[in-house]
């Protein structure tokens, strides 16, 4: 029997596709990079297709193989390569290639030549994150080192693309920035010769809230499995993983007693305290000792103490709370993966993709 698991609940992330696939008229790229965002990527990338995204979007040549060893055959974009990678084999696996410097650029189409095909690349404009992209002084001598390539048949330009500063307050006014530096770039490309067949720099948060930004084609992460960017903002979004535990031990202890590691918490009353099999080795957030909660006989109940790194305590009260009973760390109901980001002081992108250890097995559902 399990002791911890985390449960996926893929019809959700189906649902919550389709949802935002219903908001736009642009096409859908999901993204999966880190596993899926925790929820792993495979059976997302299938839910996703299933909820109408027709493209996947990564970070690594790695994780677009494994994509492709699974069998999916979607259009796949793979953002963050480097020297040394293997670009041949992304070309022949048609995999979608990100190039940002010249240098990149002219090593992806030289390994395309290699392979006698032409490589399907997304130049990325530096639209103000200052992360990947070229700046917009670059950008003219990337675009003439693509339509020189293309003339040569090593590179087929598919995107040209970006990424925003705010993945959390699309209203900000860098946002509207960035549309305008995006839009120039679109132009300078234009005019050099190359029109990408798909522009686009929608994340989650403009997907749901910047339609003026979905181009041809939007790229949201979080939202696909059901957590909002923007705090106090749903938009009809379900989350899709839950994490529970069994309660393996309980006792009773009096007023006074101090708990776990560095006795941060001190009972208040004669109290139960249940040990949950879950630490931060499986990703419960230390910075949420003594902050966080979990839903266990039918209530929310805090976490006594630090989080140690495989177990943590819970303060139960009089609740006739027994060993083998299942708390609920979080899931779509209460206490939320938003709880546990404000009780660690973090953001839920982190709780998701951190959570999860080769002792909690995965279910799907
Ligand atoms: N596009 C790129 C390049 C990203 O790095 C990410 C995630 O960070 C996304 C899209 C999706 O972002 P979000 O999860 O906020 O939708």
């Amino acid at each position: 029997m399990w002791q911890a698991e985390m449960r996926i609940d893929t019809a959700t992330i189906r649902d919550n596709v389709a949802g935002l696939r219903a908001g736009t008229p642009a096409a859908l790229m999901a993204v999966v990079k880190a596993d899926g965002y925790g929820h792993g990527a495979v059976p997302s990338a299938r839910a996703a297709l299933a909820g109408g995204a027709t493209w996947l979007g990564v970070c690594t040549l790695g994780e677009a193989a494994e994509l492709r060893a699974a069998g999916i055959d979607a259009p796949v974009l793979a953002w963050l390569t480097g020297t040394g990678d293997d670009y041949a084999a992304a070309v022949r696996t048609d995999v979608d290639l990100s190039a940002a410097a010249v240098g990149g650029l002219d090593e992806i189409a030289a390994a395309a030549a290699r392979v006698g095909r032409a490589a399907r690349v997304h130049l990325k404009v530096d639209t103000g994150l200052a992360r990947g992209g070229a700046t917009p002084a670059d950008w003219p001598a990337l675009v003439e080192a693509a339509a020189k390539h293309a003339a040569a048949g090593a590179v087929e330009v598919i995107g040209v693309w970006s990424h925003f500063v705010y993945a959390d307050v699309p209203e900000h006014p860098t946002t509207d920035r960035q549309l305008g530096v995006f839009r120039e770039a679109l132009a300078v490309a234009e005019r050099i010769g190359v029109t990408p067949q798909l522009r686009h720099i929608a994340n989650s948060a403009a997907t749901l809230a910047r339609p003026d930004a979905h181009f041809d084609l939007v790229r949201p992460g979080l939202a696909c499995y059901g957590l909002s960017p923007i705090a106090g903002r749903r938009y009809g979004l379900r989350p899709a993983m839950t994490v529970r535990a069994r309660v393996v031990l309980t006792k009773r202890v009096p007023a006074g007693t101090a708990v776990a590691y560095g006795h941060t918490y001190t009972t208040d009353r004669e109290t139960t305290l249940a040990l949950l099999p879950l630490g931060y080795a499986d990703g419960v957030p230390r910075a949420a000792s003594n902050a966080g909660a979990v839903l266990l006989g039918g209530e929310v109940r805090p976490v006594a103490g630090r989080v140690s790194m495989d177990q943590i305590v819970v303060d139960c009260g009089d609740a006739p709370v027994a060993p083998g009973d299942v708390a609920t760390l979080f899931g779509p109901d209460r206490p939320t993966v938003d709880d546990w980001a404000a009780a660690a002081g973090t953001i839920n992108y982190e709780i998701v993709t951190r959570f999860g250890s080769a002792r909690v097995p995965r279910v799907y559902e």
